[in-house]
């Protein structure tokens, strides 16, 4: 299943610690600003899959972070 970890539109760089730390990062897509998804969160219509590479940066990013994924 596609999630939204792999999804170039979730934003974890702009999403507070506190969501980070559950897995939670916001959608730039969504509305709302505050508007959190989970790192796995099945993928929506507007999933633009983000580069292999950039989605292991990602992970180790989080990880840095505590964070679940
Ligand atoms: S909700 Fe959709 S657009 Fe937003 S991060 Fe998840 S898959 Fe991407």
């Amino acid at each position: 299943m596609t999630t939204c970890i792999d999804c170039q539109h979730w934003n974890p760089k702009a999403t507070d610690t506190n969501m980070l730390h559950f897995g939670f990062a916001r959608c730039d897509k969504k509305p709302l600003p505050g508007h959190t998804l989970s790192a796995k969160a099945e993928a929506c219509e507007q999933f633009a899959q983000l580069e292999a590479d950039k989605v292991q940066a990602r992970v180790a990013w989080l990880k840095d972070r505590k964070a679940i994924v």
